[in-house]
């Protein structure tokens, strides 16, 4: 299949990053995560992680153009070599429209948009497992909580414009990690439709 253009929108802790790796391979497209990207931009002190920095530690949202002036070349190089699964972004209606505006003259805005739903409470005990491990600085039990927030309050809302736009598909994101990824992609090929455009 080609040119496959999908994000996927979780809360923190949802599995973004452990799916969109998976989904990416099977479609043999690129991953981009946001997150990811910012991180690598902190740590090499460059302006964006400069800027990025202070926002990413208190949980909060990462101005939108700085986090579109960085995605601009990854995604770009991606559309040209056959797609991509976006991870992180867009995390807010405002950025879903800012990307739309620049992506659909030239026929690579997304196609789908897939929710991977888990409930809160999984989401917490998720994070703080994975803050003891991985020493993130931001998946300490106060940053998890705000972000948590940030998630319900700006980046729900996505759910409906997607879902408005017939272009929304959910999964269970609470079963083991083979069958998550294994129902996105069987229901991508019930969508196969919305891979078409
Ligand atoms: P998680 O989904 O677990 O919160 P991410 O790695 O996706 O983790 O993001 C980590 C942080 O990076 C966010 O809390 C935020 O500060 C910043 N960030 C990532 N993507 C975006 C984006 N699209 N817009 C604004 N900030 C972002």
């Amino acid at each position: 299949m080609l040119g496959v253009r999908l994000l996927l929108i979780g809360a923190p802790g949802a599995g973004k990053g452990t799916q969109a790796t998976r989904i990416a391979d099977h479609f043999h497209v690129a991953h981009i995560s946001s997150g990811d990207l910012l991180r690598a931009h902190v740590i090499n002190n460059t302006a964006i992680g400069r800027t990025a920095q202070d926002y990413m530690e208190r949980g909060d949202l990462v101005p939108d153009e700085v986090v579109l002036d960085m995605l601009r070349k990854p995604v770009t190089e991606a559309v040209a070599a056959g797609g991509y699964v976006l991870d992180g972004f867009p995390r807010t209606v405002e950025q879903a429209e800012a990307a739309y505006a620049v992506a659909k003259d030239l026929g690579v805005a997304v196609q789908v948009a897939v929710h991977l739903a888990v409930d809160p409470a999984s989401l917490l005990e998720r994070l703080v497992a994975r803050g003891q491990e991985s020493g993130r600085s931001d998946d300490t039990p106060e940053i998890i909580k705000h972000r948590i927030d940030v998630y319900e309050q700006r980046t729900k809302p996505l759910l409906d414009y997607y879902a408005e736009r017939e272009r929304l598909i959910t999964v269970n994101g609470e079963r083991p990690i083979d069958e998550v990824t294994w129902s996105v992609i069987v229901q991508l090929q019930k969508a196969q439709r919305l891979l078409a455009d």
